[in-house]
């Protein structure tokens, strides 16, 4: 059993069925977690003010006047 490092319930993460790097959350308290290690189990909260979207306006595509 897995428990959230926020509130303590149970996650109902299996650790033989997850992998590195995946997002876990938790039902109670909404937490996102990211898997840092499988054994033992490690989580790390994801930052949720992580907005980074400048490299999504990029035209250079078709542009050869
Ligand atoms: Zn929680």
């Amino acid at each position: 059993m897995v428990a959230c490092p926020e509130c303590e319930s149970d996650l109902d993460i299996a650790e033989d069925e997850i992998d590195e790097g995946e997002i876990v959350s938790c039902p109670e308290c909404g937490t996102d977690f990211e898997v840092i290690t499988v054994s033992p189990i490690e989580l790390k909260p994801v930052e949720e003010d992580y907005e980074e979207e400048d490299e999504d306006e990029e035209n250079e595509d078709g542009d050869l006047s």
